[in-house]
C-alpha cells in the first residue's frame, strides 16, 4: 500500500544534508577516502566538565520523569545570566526564555505560532533551510530576501516592495550567517528594529554562531538593540559554542508574548528536554569558558588554511570573522551543483552546493572547517591537483 502524503510535506524540498549524506555513503561504499567539508557539525568533543555533570544527573531519579516543556527555571536562569554577562541584556528567566530541543525545533515551530496559511514571511536567501521549511509546513509563503556580496550578505530592507513589507507577518535574520559567514553590525540591527516597528513584523533572529568568532570580533545579540524586545526574539543553543549538537538543547529569548506562545505550542506537542541534558547545558553556560576560546583558535587556524589554500588557486576570498564556514564562488564554467559533483568525483571531497540554501546561493559553494587540519590540508592538496588554477 502507498499512502498519499499531505500537500504540505510534498511542498518541502528534500533536506539538503540528507541528500549529501547519501552521496557520501555511496562513495565510501565504492572505497573512496571521502573528506567531508559539507555539514557544519563540530568535530571536537563536548568539554569534560559538561560530560561529568551530565553523568551525575543521569543517575538522579528526579530527572527520569517528564520535564516541563518550557525548561527548568534553573536552565532558563542560566540562559538569562549568560545574556547579562555576554551581551549586557537583562532577561526575565520566567517569562522571557523558553527551552528548545535544539534551536532548529523552535525555528521550525515559531511559524506555526504566528503564520496562517497564505501569510507572507521574509526569509534570507541564501539561508538555513529551516526558515522556509517551517513556514512552508505552516502553509505560509516565504518571500526571499536576496543576500548579495555587494551588500555584505545583509538583506536590503529598502528593496523589499512596500506591499510585501505591509503584508509580511514575520522575518528571519541570521548573523553570524550560515552559509555566508557574514556578520552584522549595530546599524543593521537598528534598521531591522525600525523596519519591524513600521510594518508590525515579528523578527526572529537566529544567533546560533554567536560564540564562534575570530580575530577579536565578538558578535552582538539582536536583543542588545533598543526596542528589539518589543519586536522580536532570538534563537540560540549550546550546540556550536560547546560542541553539543547531538545533545539537542537550545532556547528562544526575548518578547514575553512570543515566548509564551512558543511555550504554549510546545506544551501541546512535546514534553521538553531531558533534565540531565538541561543540567549539562547549565554547566556549559555557567562553567569555565576557556574551551570556547580554544575551539575558536582551532577553527581560525583551519579557516586560514582553507582561505589561503583557495586563494593560492585563484580565489580572492576574505577571511570570515565568524562561523566555521567559508562561502566562495564557483569557478567559470560551473554551476553550484556541477562544481560540487566535480569535486567529489575527482577529489573525493564533499563541499556543499550553494543552491541548496536558495536561488541566490547559485554560483557559490560552502566549506565547513569542522574536520581536523590534516584532513583539510589533504582536501586542498587534492583540489589543487585536480582543479589547478581557477578563473571566474
Ligand atoms: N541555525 C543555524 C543558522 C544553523 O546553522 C543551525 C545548525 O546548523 C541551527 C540553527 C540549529 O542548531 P541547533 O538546533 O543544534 O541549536
Amino acid at each position: 500500500m502507498r499512502f498519499e502524503e499531505a500537500q504540505r510535506i510534498k511542498n518541502l524540498p528534500p533536506y539538503l544534508f540528507a541528500r549529501i549524506e547519501k552521496v557520501i555513503a555511496q562513495k565510501k561504499e565504492a572505497g573512496v577516502d571521502v573528506i567531508s567539508l559539507g555539514i557544519g557539525d563540530p568535530d571536537i568533543p563536548t568539554p569534560e566538565h559538561i560530560i561529568k555533570e551530565a553523568r551525575q544527573q543521569v543517575a538522579v531519579p528526579a530527572n527520569h520523569q517528564y520535564p516541563s516543556s518550557a525548561g527548568m527555571l534553573a536552565y532558563r536562569q542560566a540562559v538569562a545570566d549568560f545574556y547579562a554577562r555576554r551581551f549586557g541584556v537583562e532577561l526575565d528567566a520566567g517569562t522571557e526564555v523558553v527551552s528548545l530541543i535544539g534551536s532548529k525545533e523552535g525555528i521550525a515551530h515559531i511559524s506555526w505560532c504566528y503564520l496562517n496559511p497564505g501569510d507572507t514571511v521574509l526569509v534570507p536567501d541564501p539561508g538555513y533551510p529551516v526558515y522556509s521549511g517551517g513556514a512552508i509546513l505552516a502553509g505560509a509563503e516565504p518571500y526571499y530576501m536576496p543576500l548579495t556580496a555587494e551588500k555584505g550578505f545583509l538583506p536590503d530592507l529598502a528593496a523589499i516592495p512596500r506591499d510585501v513589507a505591509k503584508r509580511a507577518k514575520m522575518m528571519f535574520i541570521n548573523y553570524p550567517n550560515n552559509p555566508t559567514g557574514a556578520v552584522a553590525d549595530e546599524k543593521f540591527y537598528r534598521e531591522v528594529v525600525d523596519f519591524a516597528k513600521q510594518y508590525e513584523i515579528l523578527v526572529c533572529h537566529d544567533n546560533a554562531y554567536s560564540e564562534v568568532a575570530f580575530d577579536g570580533y565578538k558578535p552582538l545579540s539582536f536583543l542588545q538593540i533598543p526596542g528589539a524586545k518589543e519586536v522580536g526574539i532570538e534563537f540560540n543553543s549550546v550546540s556550536k559554542a560547546y560542541n553539543m549538537t547531538g545533545w539537542r538543547i537550545g532556547w528562544a529569548a526575548g518578547n514575553p508574548d512570543v515566548i509564551e506562545a512558543l511555550g504554549r505550542f510546545k506544551t501541546n506537542i512535546d514534553s521538553g528536554q531531558f533534565q540531565a541534558v538541561q543540567y549539562a547545558a547549565i554547566a556549559g553556560l555557567t562553567g569555565p569558558q576557556d574551551s570556547v576560546a580554544a575551539n575558536n583558535e582551532i577553527y581560525r587556524e583551519r579557516r586560514d588554511l582553507v582561505v589561503d589554500g583557495l586563494n593560492a588557486m585563484g580565489w580572492q576570498l576574505a577571511k570570515p570573522k565568524a562561523t566555521f564556514y567559508i562561502w566562495a564562488p564557483v569557478p567559470k564554467g560551473f554551476t553550484s551543483a556541477s562544481f560540487a559533483e566535480f569535486v567529489i568525483e575527482k577529489a573525493g571531497v564533499v563541499i556543499t552546493p550553494g543552491n541548496g540554501y536558495g536561488q541566490q546561493g547559485e554560483g557559490y559553494f560552502r566549506i565547513s572547517v569542522t574536520v581536523p587540519k590534516e584532513r583539510i590540508a589533504e582536501a586542498l592538496e587534492r583540489m589543487k591537483k585536480y582543479i589547478g588554477k581557477v578563473e571566474f
